[in-house]
């Protein structure tokens, strides 16, 4: 049975989460995918309360050392798409049992391509010759075919990450002149058919070279609609130039008020000058600070330790944001270097199945359990601080200790995973038991 098929009442059953207390909200089912399985939701603007609820309270410690993260038990209660109040827990409630599930903002995948996956579809292998521009040459020759069915694609790749707790995708599209806007639009309704029950935002992305390809028209016209992030592809390598790409890149963003996010793959030089000009950029227009991103960045994890560190101040002065999927092999990325200076690192899986790669498994919560193995962070306090990196955003104790999330006026978006706390959570990858998107029980 795939993951898509298993209806909520199963996976109720499977989890040992309970239906109690669903009775009293009254007529809200409805079918989540338009299917005919039996997947439902509750309609957001609707209340109900949550029982034996796992929240972490604080660390406890021994002399200086944080050994341990506590935690009780609550009843949440959810009311149009927000958490309204914490109480107490009443395990006699009538409410949804939780069974003593963890309770964690929902993940958010900040990279990934949902318009072109070879998910839900035939096995290929990754091919990969030629380089970037034989791979341009690829997907001008795949591309047409893969669109044929690619909102149906998207939808289960979409099932996929919720089933990993992914409430939330920043999803690269493709613009350029083989799929024009196609791809876009098929992922448009795709998203749409979703959107009670998970969020996306989208980056434009000129994936054969702004001017490698005749991109621009088709950028133009992608920067006026419902986009959120101007995209951009390795300009020295791809389209021969640094400035008349990011100039463009820049203008497009500035004239849409849009943000920026950029596949930078290239490493050593030109890598680091097309970093350099960004930040320049971003300097001159302060409007695109906080919004800026640059995808992969290999360039940073090839420089010497010192230049790491002074280029991730700047990043963070400029407050331009890295999205890394935390490679491993011979190339590591200094992630600990750019969270010491406030860099925001987030990340995502990129590729599922794909002409690109077909090692993603969609769980970003498995993308903090690497970072902690590659970067050591294996204490109580380093594994709860790599959960940033699968929620990008929020998670529940702040560095001292001190509960930060769930707040009264929270979006409810939230997993409820089998796991003691968070450490315990990004150690095991612990399995995510339910998923909910602004209020609606997603499974
Ligand atoms: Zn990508």
């Amino acid at each position: 049975m795939k993951k898509s098929d298993i209806s909520r009442k199963d996976f109720l059953k499977s989890t040992g989460l309970s239906l109690a207390g669903l009775a009293f909200v009254p007529g809200l089912l409805h079918t989540q995918t338009g299917g005919t399985q039996e997947s439902k939701t509750i309609t957001s603007g609707n209340m109900y309360t949550l029982k034996n609820v796992r929240l972490e309270t604080g660390f406890d410690y021994e002399a200086d050392e944080i050994v341990a993260t506590n935690t009780e038990l609550f009843c949440v209660e959810i009311e149009g798409g927000t958490i309204k109040r914490i109480i107490p827990n009443q395990p006699g409630a009538n409410a949804i049992d939780a069974r003593g599930m963890l309770m964690l903002p929902s993940f958010r995948d900040m990279h990934i391509h949902l318009d072109k996956t070879l998910y839900a579809d035939k096995w290929r292998a990754v091919r990969r010759s030629g380089g970037i521009k034989g791979m341009i040459a690829l997907e001008q020759r795949t591309l047409r075919e893969m669109l044929k069915n690619s909102t149906y694609k998207a939808e289960r790749l979409i099932e996929l990450l919720q089933s990993q707790g992914t409430g939330f995708a920043r999803s690269h599209v493709n613009i350029e002149p083989t799929s024009r806007l196609d791809s876009l639009k098929n992922l448009e309704i795709a998203l749409a058919n979703k959107k009670d029950v998970f969020g996306a935002e989208l980056v434009a992305f000129p994936q054969h070279g702004l001017y490698y390809t005749d991109s621009l028209p088709y950028m133009k016209e992608a920067a006026k609609m419902d986009i959120d992030f101007i995209g951009g592809l390795d300009p020295t390598n791809v389209d021969g130039s640094i400035e008349r790409t990011l100039d463009t890149t820049v203008q497009l963003a500035l004239d849409n008020n849009k943000g920026i996010d950029i596949h930078l793959h290239e490493s050593g030089k030109s890598g680091l000058d097309t970093i350099e000009y960004l930040i320049a950029k971003v300097n001159e227009n302060p409007v695109l600070k906080g919004k800026t991103f640059v995808s992969h960045a290999f360039a940073l994890g090839t420089l010497e330790k010192n230049k790491q560190e002074a280029i991730a101040e700047r990043l963070a002065a400029a407050r331009i944001g890295i999205a890394s999927t935390i490679p491993f092999g011979g190339l590591i990325m200094p992630v600990p270097a750019l969270l010491k200076h406030g860099v925001d690192v987030i990340t995502g899986n990129d590729s599922i199945v794909d002409y690109w790669s077909t090692m993603g498994t969609g769980s970003v919560l498995q993308k903090a359990n690497l970072a902690a193995q590659l970067y050591g962070q294996v204490s109580e306090f380093g594994l709860s601080r790599m959960l940033k990196l699968a929620t990008a955003g929020p998670i529940p104790l702040d560095d001292k200790g001190v509960q930060q999330w769930p707040k009264a006026g929270d979006d409810a978006n939230i997993v409820l995973i089998d796991a003691s706390c968070s450490a315990e959570a990004v150690s095991r990858v612990s399995p995510v038991k339910s998923l909910i998107y602004k209020g609606n029980i997603v499974y």
